[in-house]
């Protein structure tokens, strides 16, 4: 029945705050890409599906660029305060397109295989809607609480015609999308409770058993296996950048450099701290990333700036790798003066520069040079910085 028309609504404007801190979980890396861009993959590549649109939290747009990659995508729309209210604007964004099916999915479901998106697609042509779904193989118990809170079995409970809903849900467009005006108010767990409740006829085909929905921090690495073993792991290439500074000494009685604090009988003049080392660094790395300089990122003429302390903006660069689903691989920085003496500082510049960008220690190298008193920094005028760095990336093809 490739007649239809298939759109598929994939519902990724969630914070999945169980899942652990930093990146909301359909945008966290797994294999180097985030997970929102295998579970757009999967369907983006299907021959059954004609369009497919993402409801995303309107804080979410450069993530969700990144997740999407060069695939072939309908503009996001925004989601709302919960789920179901997310699932139904998007519904609604896809009244002029009047798919004939849509399918709605679960960002954070990675592993979702094709012949699963088929086989609800196709129950879609002899019911309003049909949901992946797998049996309780499972013995299932109730459970009472004994007077200290340990859980104590109450009894077993026939596992018999009880089936775990999953996602993709398929539904005939504008029966779902009547079945959500419907329940406007009303709280359902899934869409296929909306449409019971709208007395919709929902069939359960065959799920995976690998159709894991990324919930808890643990999840992350069971989805990094099953990815692996279903051929989805992301080629990655590797970018090489380069940075360069200088300051000029001024008055003072230290300088930093590499985030090192360093007594001197002169400190260094910028807007900032003034650190050159990891201000090449910073560069270097967006010079791999491709994302300019950072003058761009951090304008000198910006009041927030002054005095700043340059860690920020090498951990700045960092996490716009992160976002990306890179990492970096090694950063090498040579510091060019006579004075100070580096040597001695040496360690402490490789361990606080590997701590603000997350690395161990063996991945960063700092170097030092002189110019034979030649030049600005031969005549102990200022102090350069040239860098390195080599970062990991998913290639774009
Ligand atoms: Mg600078």
């Amino acid at each position: 029945m490739s007649s239809q028309r298939v759109a598929v609504l994939v519902v990724a404007a969630g914070r999945g705050s169980r899942a652990g801190g930093g990146l909301p979980k359909q945008y966290r890396p797994v294999h180097g890409r985030p997970v929102l861009g295998y579970s757009l993959e999967a369907f983006a590549r299907h021959p059954l599906v004609d369009m497919i649109r993402v409801v995303i939290h309107p804080e979410d747009l450069p993530l969700y660029r990144e997740a999407g990659g060069a695939l072939e995508l309908m503009e996001p729309v925004h989601g709302g305060e919960t789920r179901q209210e997310s699932v139904y604007l998007g519904l609604i964004s896809l009244k002029e397109q009047a798919p004939d099916v849509v399918l709605i999915h679960d960002g954070a479901r990675p592993v979702v295989e094709p012949g699963l998106i088929a086989r609800v697609i196709e129950a879609c042509a002899h019911y309003p809607g049909a949901i992946a779904a797998m049996p309780v193989t499972d013995t299932l118990k109730r459970a009472r609480a004994d007077h200290d809170g340990m859980a104590l079995i109450d009894g077993t409970v026939s596992r018999e015609g009880l089936w775990r809903a999953q996602t993709p849900q398929g539904f005939r467009y504008a029966d779902i999308l009547s079945a959500h005006e419907q329940a406007r108010g009303r709280t359902y767990t899934d869409d296929a409770a909306v449409a019971e409740a709208a007395g919709l006829t929902v069939a359960l085909v065959e799920g995976g058993r690998d159709n894991l929905k990324i919930t808890l921090p643990g999840d992350f690495d069971t989805a990094g296996e099953l990815i692996r073993e279903h051929g989805h792991v992301m080629q990655m290439e590797t970018r090489l950048g380069t940075g360069f500074d200088v300051h000029k000494f001024g008055p003072g009685d230290k300088v930093m450099l590499c985030g090192v604090p360093i007594p001197h009988d002169r400190g260094l003049v910028g807007h900032s701290d003034a650190d050159a080392g990891l201000h090449a660094l910073t560069d270097a790395l967006l010079g791999a990333l491709g994302a300019g300089d950072i003058g761009q990122h951090f304008p000198p003429t910006d009041e927030k700036w002054k005095g700043a302390s340059s860690d920020r903006f090498l951990r700045h660069a960092v996490s716009l790798i992160e976002e990306r689903g890179g990492r970096v691989v090694h950063l090498d920085v040579t510091l060019i003066c006579e004075r100070p003496k580096v040597g001695p500082h040496r360690e402490a510049m490789i361990r606080r520069i590997a701590e603000i960008a997350g690395l161990p220690p063996k991945r960063v190298n700092v170097k030092a040079t002189t110019t034979e008193q030649l030049g600005f920094t031969g005549r102990r005028e200022g102090i350069a910085a040239q860098a390195a760095a080599t970062i990991a990336l998913p290639a774009e093809g």
